[in-house]
């Protein structure tokens, strides 16, 4: 394909996701615009990436700390007056935690006080270099269903990894993120994913921002209160069977 034509797929794309989403705040009684969209862009190649930005997205979402390295550095190269900001929504390793903190502005998947040390750490030597000029944001990501195997932490930890994140000078507790279980309900995921955030916001009333809601479940999390979508398929087509 070349690349007018992916920009027009993209563009339509894009079009009817942004509806999607206007009519789910329109359905939930809230304001159109009030939610944000997080374009996720793994697998997808940087050139891609630089169309989004030409159509007005300005933040990104990957999941591979190699991919996202590669891929940041060759979209500062596509578009160097562009200052995108980039999301790292993906399982982390605590050895990963510098080689993110040098690029992200925000970690949607805290998920351990362990993992929260080594980004407290990494962040603050990237303060001390000053490859980042404030702390690292963070979201707790949230296990609605407390499966240890997909990452997040289980409602019974959440106030506890709470704390500890909310004393670390080198991050920044922003709030909630989730991913409804597949075989679960969303209404009911969503339902309780608002009942997280709600006890999270209750203790660290700065932290209010809910991530969540991706492709085939934006409406349901939109109606439950979230924030930002985290939007990869409906947005950029369907990725190849190999990748995540
Ligand atoms: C891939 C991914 C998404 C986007 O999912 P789509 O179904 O492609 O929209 C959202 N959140 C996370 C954490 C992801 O890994």
């Amino acid at each position: 394909m070349g690349t007018a034509e992916r920009e027009r797929e993209l563009a339509a794309r894009l079009v009817a996701v942004r509806a999607r989403i206007d009519e789910a705040c329109v359905a939930a009684g809230r304001a159109p615009g009030s939610v944000g969209l997080l374009a996720v862009t793994k697998t997808i190649p940087a050139a891609d990436v630089a169309l989004l930005l030409d159509l007005g997205l300005d933040t990104f979402g990957e999941n591979r700390v190699q991919e996202a390295g590669v891929k940041v550095a060759e979209v500062a190269e596509l578009r160097p007056g562009a200052k995108p900001k980039w999301f790292f929504i993906g399982g982390l390793q605590r050895n990963k935690a510098k080689a993110v903190a040098r690029w992200a502005d925000r970690v949607e998947s805290v998920d351990s006080v362990r993992l929260a040390d080594a980004l407290d750490d990494a962040a603050q030597r990237a303060q001390d270099t000053g490859e980042r000029l404030a702390p690292l944001p963070v979201l707790l990501q949230y296990s609605v269903d407390g499966d240890p195997r997909r990452g997040g932490v289980p409602r019974t930890d959440l106030l506890r990894v709470a704390e500890h994140v909310a004393g670390c000078a080198g991050l920044r507790l922003d709030g909630l993120m989730a991913v409804a279980p597949l075989e679960s309900d969303p209404d009911s995921a969503f339902a309780e994913v608002a009942k997280a955030a709600e006890e999270l916001r209750a203790a660290y009333p700065q932290a209010t921002t809910i991530s969540a809601g991706m492709s085939n479940d934006l409406e349901v999390a939109i109606r439950h209160g979230s924030d930002v979508v985290r939007v990869g398929t409906a947005l950029v087509g369907e990725r190849p069977l190999t990748s995540r």
